[in-house]
């Protein structure tokens, strides 16, 4: 293959067509009739490529989890790389959300906001945020251990149907994959081929996948341009700022984590996984990115399969970085915004409130703001507060969340990248990058 029929890296690519969705988003806004054109016509094929993406996720946490750990040969090394991965997933949450409450109490967002304006956003807003408001009303009022009945599924058909049920599902497999690794070897064997091979297929899926994914992150991004008023940025400049600033803050510390735990280029790091914070920043979906997370942590950093398939899928369940951080920002900013005096011990709270919330978001587009609602509970702010306050900020949810959501994927990554070299399971990477991707295929 010539270098010109090799082409662009794909992270160039899907730049590209982010940039270029954008672009057209802008050029199209304010033409008669371009906000239904943009959803017919070319919204279609993100959606397409988001369901593909959706689509492998079950099967591709089945396959490489069952494979993964049948691959570990003892149970005691699952309950150690379980062990640091829960640990560090902790860790990392409770620092975003202090970063994120140092960010938001330094700068004070809400402070000096006009009433005029604070009205106007609340009111015009206020509708379409009660669906949130109501959601997260709802998760408020479960018991504490609701959320450990909740991983364990009655019917695995059933949790496997539904993406939401990607902890059920993770539950099941593992349990499936320490007996697979109790019974005898030459028993095992035919399994073990079978989610092997079945491994590669799904891993394939993802390459075919991600061929169109350039022209996919084109639609999601034109049709999200399009649809989107950029005049309420403007107001809430500042608190929006406090979130990109507090998440690039996290992304420092990843780099310096791994660069002082691995001892491997923190750029070279974000390269390797750039598509897939691309795609995360694209679909506001850390499930939907998960499958493309999987394959850049294993082909293109080194982390072993046994580490990759069970830090990835969990990570994206329960460690959400920037989401817990955007929620400590949020809600002081509501509670700055509100004259909600908080003392030092409701700033512990958030920490704790946040921390938990997060790991309860589904890694779906919008869910944080979701699970706000229960930070702001547990503050004590009184209801008709609590949904102005929410209304306030849902304007600009989307974008931040696109943002948060990349923290989300890139958090995942170096907790991955951390459990593989603690476990000794971190090696120099099968692929430099995606252009070698297809020498390999070829050879
Ligand atoms: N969209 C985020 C994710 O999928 C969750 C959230 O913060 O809303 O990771």
């Amino acid at each position: 293959m010539s270098e010109n029929e090799k082409g662009l890296a794909l992270h160039w690519k899907i730049l590209i067509g982010m940039v270029a969705g954008v672009a057209v988003g802008f050029a199209l806004k304010g033409v008669d009739g371009s906000a239904e054109f943009t959803k017919n016509w070319i919204y279609p094929i993100g959606k397409i490529f988001v369901n593909l993406l959706k689509l492998i996720a079950v099967p591709l946490i089945i396959a490489s989890l069952t494979k993964g750990i049948a691959d570990l040969q003892d149970i005691s090394k699952l309950s150690k790389i379980g062990g640091r991965t829960i640990g560090i997933y902790l860790l990392t949450t409770v620092l975003a959300v202090t970063l994120g409450l140092v960010v938001v109490n330094v700068l004070q967002p809400g402070v000096g906001l006009s009433q005029e304006t604070i009205d106007a956003i609340s009111a015009s807003n206020l509708k379409s945020s009660s669906g949130k408001i109501e959601a997260g009303t709802a998760q408020a009022q479960v018991g504490p251990l609701k959320f450990l009945v909740d991983m364990v599924p009655e019917n695995i058909f059933a949790a496997a149907s539904d993406n939401g049920n990607m902890l059920q599902v993770i539950v099941f497999v593992l349990f499936f994959g320490v007996c697979l690794l109790l019974i005898q070897k030459e028993k095992a064997k035919p399994l073990h081929d079978f989610f092997d091979s079945l491994n590669e297929v799904i891993l394939k899926m993802v390459d075919v996948i991600m061929l169109i994914s350039p022209y996919a992150v084109f639609a999601l991004l034109c049709n999200l341009t399009v649809s989107t008023d950029p005049e309420i940025f403007g107001v809430l400049f500042k608190y929006a700022l406090c979130v990109v600033l507090g998440l690039l803050l996290m992304v420092a510390v990843y780099m310096t984590a791994i660069k002082v735990f691995t001892g491997r280029s923190p750029i070279g790091f974000l390269k390797a996984i750039s598509p897939a914070q691309l795609l995360a920043f694209s679909t506001s979906s850390s499930a939907a990115t998960l499958p493309v997370t999987m394959e850049r942590v294993e082909e293109h950093i080194g982390v072993e399969k046994e580490v990759t398939s069970f830090v990835c899928p969990i990570g994206a369940t329960i460690n959400m970085d920037g989401t817990s951080l955007y929620q400590a920002v949020a809600a002081v900013f509501i509670c700055q915004v509100i004259g909600f005096e908080l003392t030092l011990a409701d700033q512990l709270t958030i920490v704790i409130t946040a921390t938990m919330a997060s790991i309860g978001s589904a890694a779906v587009p919008g869910a944080g703001m979701v699970m706000l609602v229960i930070v702001l509970d547990t503050l004590g702010i009184p209801s008709d507060k609590l949904a102005f306050g929410i209304a306030l900020i849902f304007a600009v949810d989307r974008p931040l969340d696109m943002c948060r959501t990349v923290i989300n994927v890139t958090g995942d990554a170096t907790v991955a990248t951390l459990v593989g070299k603690s476990v000794g399971k971190l090696r120099e990477p099968q692929i430099k990058n995606w252009d070698d991707h297809y020498h390999k295929e070829e050879a």
